[in-house]
């Protein structure tokens, strides 16, 4: 669903993402770890290409993303949901709302049609009594939820995520996790950058490990936390636990 062919990224000097070539297969989930400034978060938005490539390809469902003119790139990345670290809610709009904004505007949905379908997502990301409310009166880890429904609101074919969990206080981590776990299980297919490495483990079809500016190593989540093969995924793997 996404083939990444010799992708490279440097801002200015700086060589971020030196030569990457990879694919996302539909429903599968791929979870992202490395050490910071690995380049996690500037390879997840080359996907979308909200950070263009400075070389190299992204395709999404057979389409180059690079290169094609604005309007066709956006149409193309509605069908790629991304949740950031920081929730960013339209502050001004209750629950409902901010879930029903872009299916109106952008899906064009019915009024009815956008409202039923808001309120589903939020039953299914636990929230369905949040509906009136407005994000600054949730917890980070129900603004994080909903941030995961308005996505989910557009219908994409392939969800994106960028340490979802690493903003949010302990005890709130576990239940975006259970949401996160249960869209996979739905069959979504996602690419989650993530430093929880119980979650990877266990929900993961893929591990890439990302240092340097290349995936260094990839493989099943058994294989790779039991048997690391590079010695830079052991180092980081020693100090994570
Ligand atoms: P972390 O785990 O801390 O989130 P990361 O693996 O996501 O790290 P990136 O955020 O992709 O790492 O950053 C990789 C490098 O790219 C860093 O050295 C960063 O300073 C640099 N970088 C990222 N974005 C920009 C930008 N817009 N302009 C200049 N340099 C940038
Ligand atoms: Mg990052």
């Amino acid at each position: 669903i996404i083939e990444v062919q010799h992708l490279k990224k440097s801002f200015g000097e700086n060589v971020i993402l030196k030569d990457i070539s990879e694919t996302v297969k539909a429903g599968q989930v791929i979870c992202v770890i490395g050490p910071s400034g690995a380049g996690k978060s500037t390879f997840l938005r080359c996907l979308n290409v909200l950070e263009a490539p400075t070389s190299g390809k992204v395709l999404f469902e057979g389409n180059d993303l690079t290169g094609i003119k604005e309007d066709e790139l956006n149409h193309l990345r509605q069908k790629m949901g991304m949740v950031f670290q920081s929730f960013n809610l339209f502050p001004n709009l209750t629950v409902l709302d901010n879930l029903q904004l872009a299916p109106l505007k952008v899906r064009k949905l019915a009024a009815d049609q956008a409202k039923e379908q808001a309120e589903k997502l939020l039953a299914q990301v636990g929230l369905a009594d949040k509906a009136n409310d407005y994000p600054a009166s949730l917890s980070g880890g129900q603004q994080q939820r909903v941030a995961i429904a308005r996505a989910l609101a557009m219908d994409p074919a392939v969800m994106l995520f960028d340490e979802p969990t690493s903003a949010l206080d302990p005890e709130m981590v576990g239940e975006v996790l259970k949401v996160m776990r249960d869209l996979a299980n739905s069959g979504m297919t996602m690419v989650v950058v993530t430093h929880e490495m119980g979650f990877a483990k266990e929900v993961a079809d893929q591990i890439w490990f990302m240092a340097d500016g290349y995936i260094q190593e990839k493989g099943k989540p058994a294989d790779f936390f039991a048997n690391p093969q590079t010695e830079r995924a052991q180092d980081f793997l020693s100090k994570m636990l």
